[in-house]
This record gives structure tokens, C-alpha cells and sequence, in this order.
């Protein structure tokens, strides 16, 4: 029954711009101070005020547009977009109706089918409502704090076929406006909120469903769920023989499900009208082009350059760039003179491993020298990879000099012939069976005979020498 439906989903992502002061007025867009501090008469809409356009908005707007390949608009407009709502005093939002400052760009993802382009079809500027807090002492309240801060809303095409889509598509968007510097995307302060829509139709059909829209989803996680339980509910409702209605839906991460919060309103319900008190805004050529020669590197771009310049797997490059500070951490520990294969091994091992262990975010508490020091020490056949994994675990909790952390500690690697001689030779005494079973062909039987010289050596035997070495010395038993 399931496999005979696909779901069609676009996205609306709206992300909060990292200016210091909001769209239209100088008010603070600082998060987390106390309720309806940064307001004015201009954010709370008050009769009179006029608002006057901040001009970074624009231009991280169209930092936004390139680093999606959108095309950007030479004469853009602002519309009021009329609705009543408590958390907007003006019962408008300033928007962008049929002039968006970008237009027709796109995102490539990679996903298990293979590689995929989502088509963007808009990113407009817009202001930010206020926050309605419900509390059961104390009713219904306003916070005013974020009405007015600037936003920009990206739409998709109906390009993505699955959750894994959708999240890939959210999470590419989310790391490249950070690599462009247009916002931090904080999802856990709301900086980052998406809105799916998603339809089904049997395979095969081309004409689209009717659509049901999940609003200010604020965790990729959540994002994977709502689609799921939103994909399963719609396919019960056809299969019912009912139809599914156009509405927006909530969704409820606690009880995993959606629910209908009001059908949803078509864009002429909206009355839009451009703004009389904003005048048009224009971008020249010369303005986009200088943006365009200034944008920072791309993720996708330092993918490629990680491959090729200093021959990491793609894998490897993959995870990253998929974070800017951990690929500004990567390129510091090279060129700090690491080996970067080896230091890429070890973010994406190790490192990783520890960030996860400590729910620390992104934050990772070694220094780019040590680590790129301890890669020279894999390299050069001093410490092996498990005491690699020692010295940086030793190195997150107390920065520490990496050579008195080996001498310190006696982490060499043993990698003297004679010395590891010695130890195989007690081993295979020890070993008549696994050595039968190797002479009977089974190479696994090694393994053993090596746990046992790394048991002997405190785990110090060079695991490749040994190996080597045993190759050897078991021709004679
Ligand atoms: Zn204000
Ligand atoms: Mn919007």
C-alpha cells in the first residue's frame, strides 16, 4: 500500500539575519533579554511611525541569494502582507510579495539515491513577529522583543521525495548561510524554523496532491518525524476514501503526531499591497558583483579543494565541511604542518567520538597544533592509533605538550626488530594451534597471536611492524 504513494515536499525555511539591530528600527536584536525591552514605537507599530529599511539586511539578503545561485533582483519592493494576529500590532507584515530579492537559485545535496538539486524558487526579506508565551497562571503574554527582527524566508521548489531529502536539503542550506555569514542558524534560539509542505500522489501521477503545510518545525530531527507521521497520515486518509483538506498543521514532537491548526489561507487572503511608506530598493550590477567577489568560500567548494589539494576521502571531506568551525579547525591543524589525511582521520574519528560524548555542540576542546602534532607522531611510526586516541582524549580534558604526554606515560611505539622478535617469538611458542589453523589457511588466526604480543607490550608493539615481522618468523614454526 505504502510503496504505491510518494510524498512531494517543499520547503519554507525562515532564518533570522545576524544583524545587530532590527529591519526597520534600531531597536537591540540581542536573544534571551528580559520581555518587551527592545521595542519602540516603530517595531510595536505604533499609528505615525514610519520605518526605513536597515541597509544590511539587503545585503546579507543577497549574500543569501548568491551562495544559493539565485539570480537577485535590480529593483526590488516591500508589500504589506495584512493579517490579524496578537503577536502582530500592525495586523500587517512587511514581506515581499512578487518581487523577492532572489530568485531561481538551488541547493545540491547528496543523499542514498545518489545526488540531488533542489530548486529554490525565492528568498524574500521580511520582519519577524513577536513571540506569544502561554503560561496556565498567567494566561496569554506578548514579547515584542523579536517583532521587527529581520528575516529571510527561502522557498524550495517541491523537489524532495523523502524525510532524507528534506533533512539533507535543511541541513546543505543551514551550513552554507552559515560559510556565507549571513546568520548563525541557531535552531535551538529559533534562528532557523521550517515549514514543510507536503502532499502525496501515487507513483507515476504527475499532478501534485493537495497540500498540508507543517509550520515552524525547529530540529532536523523533528523535521524527519513530522514528514513520516505526516506521509502514514495522509495515506490513511485516501485509502478511508476521505480527502485530505488544505490546512496547516501543527506539529507535536511529544506526542509525535500533527494536528490541525486552521485551513490553510491562499496568498489572496492576504490583500498584499506594496508599502507606501518604504521606497523601492535598488541593487546594481556593480553592488551584486562585489558581493559576489567577496562571498566567503562555500561548503561545497572546500569539499572539493580538501580532496584534491590535500587527498582526504570524500567521506571524510563530506563530514567536515558540514560544519564551518570544524572545517576552519581541520585547515588550522594542517597548517599548523599535520598530515592531513591523518589529521582528517582523526576529526572524524576521535574527535567527533568525543564532541558526541560530551553533547559539547561544536566546540572542540583541543588545540589545532596539538592535534596536527599527533598526526606527525601517527605519521613518523612513534605512537600507534590507539594511543593516539589516548593522547587526545588526555588532551580534551588538560592542554598538555604531546612529547611529555608520550614520554610521560611511556606511549611509544616498539617498533625495534629485535625487541618485537622477541615478544612474536614467545607468542607463536604459545600458539601451536592458531599456527595449524593459519598453515590450514586461516589468515584470522593471526589475530590472536598478535593479541597476545599487544597484550605482552601494554598494547605499544607498532601493529603494523608486528604483523609484518610475523609474517616472517611464522615460516619457521
Ligand atoms: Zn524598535
Ligand atoms: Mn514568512
Amino acid at each position: 500500500m505504502k510503496q504505491s504513494y510518494e510524498m512531494v515536499i517543499g520547503l519554507e525555511v525562515h532564518v533570522e539575519l545576524g544583524t545587530k539591530t532590527k529591519i526597520f528600527c534600531g531597536c537591540s536584536t540581542e536573544f534571551g533579554a528580559e520581555p518587551n525591552t527592545h521595542i519602540c514605537p516603530i517595531c510595536l507599530g505604533f499609528p505615525g511611525t514610519m520605518p526605513v529599511l536597515n541597509k544590511e539586511v539587503v545585503t546579507l539578503a543577497i549574500k543569501a541569494g548568491l551562495a544559493t545561485d539565485c539570480s537577485i533582483q535590480n529593483m526590488g519592493k516591500q508589500d504589506r502582507k495584512n493579517y490579524f494576529y496578537p503577536d502582530l500590532p500592525k495586523a500587517y507584515q512587511i514581506s515581499q510579495f512578487n518581487k523577492p530579492l532572489c530568485y531561481d537559485g538551488h541547493i545540491d545535496i547528496n543523499t542514498s539515491d545518489g545526488a540531488k538539486t533542489i530548486r529554490i524558487e525565492r528568498i524574500h526579506i521580511e520582519e519577524d513577529a513577536g513571540k506569544l508565551i502561554h503560561s496556565e497562571s498567567d494566561g496569554s503574554m506578548i514579547d515584542f522583543n523579536r517583532g521587527g527582527v529581520a528575516l529571510i524566508e527561502i522557498v524550495s521548489k517541491p523537489d524532495m521525495r523523502s524525510a532524507e531529502d528534506a533533512v539533507a536539503y535543511a541541513k546543505k542550506l543551514r551550513s552554507t548561510l552559515i560559510y556565507a555569514g549571513v546568520s548563525d542558524c541557531d535552531m535551538s534560539k529559533g534562528h532557523m524554523r521550517c515549514d514543510v509542505n507536503l502532499s502525496i500522489r501515487k507513483k507515476g501521477e504527475q499532478k501534485l496532491g493537495v497540500r498540508v503545510e507543517m509550520k515552524n518545525i525547529n530540529s532536523f530531527n523533528f523535521v524527519q518525524k513530522a514528514i513520516e507521521y505526516e506521509f502514514n497520515r495522509q495515506i490513511k486518509t485516501i485509502e478511508k476514501g476521505d480527502r485530505v483538506i488544505q490546512e496547516t498543521r501543527r506539529y507535536d514532537s511529544d506526542k509525535n503526531k500533527t494536528y490541525s491548526m486552521r485551513s490553510k489561507e491562499n496568498a489572496q487572503d492576504y490583500r498584499y499591497f506594496p508599502d507606501p511608506d518604504l521606497a523601492p530598493i535598488h541593487i546594481s550590477d556593480k553592488i551584486i558583483d562585489k558581493y559576489k567577489n567577496t562571498l566567503p568560500e562555500l561548503p561545497d567548494n572546500r569539499k572539493k579543494k580538501y580532496i584534491q589539494k590535500y587527498k582526504i576521502s570524500d567521506f571524510n571531506a563530506e563530514q567536515i565541511v558540514e560544519n564551518k568551525s570544524t572545517a576552519d579547525y581541520f585547515e588550522s591543524a594542517v597548517n599548523a604542518g599535520g598530515d592531513p589525511v591523518i589529521i582528517s582521520n582523526l576529526i572524524v574519528g576521535e574527535i567527533f567520538a568525543l564532541i558526541s560524548k560530551e553533547k559539547s555542540q561544536e566546540e572542540i576542546k583541543i588545540k589545532p597544533d596539538r592535534l596536527s602534532t599527533v598526526s606527525e607522531k601517527i605519521k613518523d611510526d612513534i605512537i600507534s592509533n590507539s594511543m593516539a586516541k589516548k593522547i587526545l582524549s588526555m588532551l580534551w580534558e588538560n592542554d598538555g605538550d604531546v612529547d611529555e604526554i608520550i614520554e610521560k606515560n611511556d606511549m611509544k611505539q616498539i617498533t625495534d626488530r629485535d625487541k618485537l622478535t622477541k615478544y612474536i617469538k614467545t607468542a607463536l611458542d604459545s600458539s601451536k594451534d592458531a599456527i595449524n589453523e593459519y598453515k590450514n589457511g586461516k589468515d584470522k588466526a593471526l589475530q590472536s597471536i598478535i593479541g597476545r604480543v599487544m597484550r605482552d607490550t601494554k598494547g605499544k608493539a607498532s601493529p603494523q611492524k608486528t604483523n609484518e615481522l610475523l609474517l616472517e618468523l611464522i615460516k619457521n614454526y
